[in-house]
């Protein structure tokens, strides 16, 4: 069966370096960076085209700055926004 294709978008200017969705992302698809945003943090980067659009990254950001997308669909799959406390999170395939 043909892999899922996946993509997501980081909102740099926000991540905190903490390094979470690197380690989580079971396809070594992001990295942090060696620049900093202007906050002083190196910030999470999609660093090649393994994604699968798994969510792993976006579920465990702490500071919700990552979309997920998944090939085919129209909508992201998975964005968390303005977490003020705590969510359950369905997902649908
Ligand atoms: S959606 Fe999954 S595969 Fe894609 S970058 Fe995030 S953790 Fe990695
Ligand atoms: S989990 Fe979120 S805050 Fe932490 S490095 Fe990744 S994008 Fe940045």
């Amino acid at each position: 069966m043909a892999k899922i294709k996946g993509h997501v978008t980081i909102r740099t200017e926000n991540c905190k370096g903490c390094d979470l969705c690197v380690h989580e992302c079971p396809q070594d698809s992001l990295q942090l960076s060696t620049a900093l945003n202007t906050s002083g943090y190196p910030y999470a980067v999609l660093v090649n085209d393994t994604c699968t659009g798994c969510t792993n990254c976006a579920l465990v950001c702490p500071e919700a700055v990552i979309t997920v997308f998944r090939e085919g669909k129209k909508k992201p799959i998975a964005i968390l926004s303005h977490v003020t406390e705590n969510i359950t999170v369905d997902i649908t395939s």
